[in-house]
């Protein structure tokens, strides 16, 4: 199920990217990545838990991830 709240977006580059993946992974306290074969995926069940810390915004380069707040429009990135 995607989130209700929340939505987390990827450049196609961060999405490719076996090694962030792995940051992103290690980053995110309620599981939202998951370190796949092609690079990085978005555990959709869990989208909802997002707690808005910005680890994963602050672990990977700038554009890399978004994470929108689909509540009220805005939204984290850099
Ligand atoms: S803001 Fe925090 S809780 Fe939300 S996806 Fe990023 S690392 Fe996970």
């Amino acid at each position: 199920m995607p989130g209700v709240f929340i939505d987390v977006e990827l450049s196609d580059e961060a999405r490719g990217d076996a090694e962030l993946a792995q940051k992103l992974s290690d980053a995110c306290p309620v599981d939202i990545f998951a370190a796949g074969d092609g690079g990085t995926e978005i555990v959709e069940d869990n989208l909802d838990e997002c707690i808005l810390c910005g680890l994963c915004v602050d672990a990977a380069p700038a554009g890399a991830v978004t994470v929108k707040k689909l509540y009220d429009g805005t939204s984290l990135s850099r």
